[in-house]
């Protein structure tokens, strides 16, 4: 799960992690109460709040250039406020489609002297946090990964034992920093392995990490993810949800209890299991086709929850044909089948549709399938149900 940048730099301040001061706004009648809080001739620096990178370089599709913007006034920051919002926010992390901005941050303007990199993730080869720094910030650091390797420093961090202060040291070294600089850093960085560690984040991002002019380390740009599997732990994260930032097929899925997400090729897969749902779409991929989605049914679903899969499935418009694939262990070939014959009815299904059942009850799902008359091809191994529906699709 992700979350605004302005909630983001709020758990930084939380947690000790030095931020410019600011002011969210969430319709236009709070553009002002949020203004108030500056001094009348003071810059103010206006952010989109989308759930997405690259905003500075990004374009709306109405035209105006720039999702962060540097306004010199409180009157052009209104203007620059009023150019951004309900408009839609096109950057190299959106898409082509782009996001519209339904939320703005007002902020204390900086004066920038040097831009760092930061961030703590989680490395899944060493199963430790890594800790990542750059003095090459404010630019993606992909392209400086790609360009000069040598500029990235990573510290693993023992788990049992945390960030350790020669670690902080060490990094603080690598990024240049000394004396008051460098104390700052070690409090800097402490602070966010502390938020890392504490709210179970998936990663925390600083890009850039900015000396000021007066010699200050602060965090002027903020990202943050959670590990969806711990957020049970974190009701003050999960009411931080902004469900108009996430894909509205993904939600409804959640809402069922189904792993859902969109891709982009046009076979929809309907799957019981993860790492069968995982199989079946690199044998599409295998026979030349492109899912349109990871879905896994999991090993308990309702009548109710496969014919609400269904739905969803059908409910992306690239979506040229559906692959069932289901092996019942736990999970009732028949309680599927109930599912696809009730949801193909209501839909008035008219694309191909190809089914693979195996398993617990798969002789009563093939009768209840045949029974309802439903246009659809049985597959009788993966490996033929993944060909046939290339081939229809195709
Ligand atoms: P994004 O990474 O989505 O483009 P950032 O928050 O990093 O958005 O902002 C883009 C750039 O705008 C930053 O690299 C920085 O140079 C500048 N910037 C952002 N916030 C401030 C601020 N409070 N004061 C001065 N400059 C800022
Ligand atoms: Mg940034």
């Amino acid at each position: 799960m992700n979350i605004h940048e302005y909630q983001a730099k709020q758990l930084f301040a939380d947690f000790g992690v030095a931020t410019p001061k600011g002011w969210a706004a969430r319709s236009t009648a709070d553009f002002d109460t949020a203004l108030a809080n500056f001094p009348e001739d003071s810059a103010v620096v206006v952010k989109s709040q989308i759930h997405a990178g690259g905003r500075g370089k990004g374009v709306f599709t109405n035209g105006y250039k720039g999702g962060v913007h540097v306004a010199k006034t409180k009157a052009e920051a209104r203007d620059v406020a009023a150019a951004m919002f309900g408009n839609t926010l096109v950057t190299k992390q959106t898409g082509a489609d782009g996001r519209v901005v339904q939320a703005l941050y007002f902020e204390t303007a900086s004066s920038i002297a040097k831009e760092y990199y930061l961030a703590i993730l989680l490395d899944r080869s060493t199963a430790r946090p890594v800790v990542i720094a750059s003095t090459e910030g404010g630019m993606s650091i992909e392209e400086v990964a790609e360009k000069t390797p040598e500029k990235i420093v990573k510290i693993h961090v023992d788990p049992a034992l945390g960030l350790q202060d020669y670690q902080k040291r060490t990094l603080g070294f690598a990024l240049g920093f000394k004396g008051g600089l460098l104390k700052q850093f070690t409090k800097f960085v402490a602070g966010l392995y502390n938020l890392f560690w504490e709210k179970d984040c998936s990663m925390v991002e600083v890009n850039p990490l900015a000396v000021t002019a007066d010699e200050r380390l602060i965090a002027l740009d903020a990202k943050v993810g959670f590990d969806e599997n711990a957020l049970f732990r974190h009701p003050e994260i999960v009411a931080l949800r902004d469900i108009n930032e996430e894909d509205p097929k993904e939600v409804e899925a959640s809402k069922h209890g189904l792993s859902y997400i969109a891709l982009d090729g046009n076979i929809a897969c309907l799957v019981n299991g993860a790492g069968l749902a995982m199989s079946t779409m690199d044998i599409i991929k295998h026979y030349g086709g492109n899912p349109a989605n990871f879905l896994d049914v999991g090993g308990s679903a309702s009548k109710e929850a496969v014919a609400a899969a269904f739905n969803i499935i059908l409910s992306d418009k690239n979506v040229r044909g559906i692959l069932v694939n289901i092996f019942g262990g736990i999970m009732d070939c028949d309680v599927i089948a109930q599912g696809i014959v009730g949801a193909a009815r209501e839909t008035g299904l008219q694309l191909p549709l190809v089914v693979r059942l195996e398993g617990n009850n798969a002789a009563a799902g093939k009768e209840t399938l045949a029974a309802a008359a439903l246009s659809l091809v049985s597959g009788d191994s993966m490996a033929d149900a993944a060909q046939k529906i290339v081939k229809l699709v195709a």
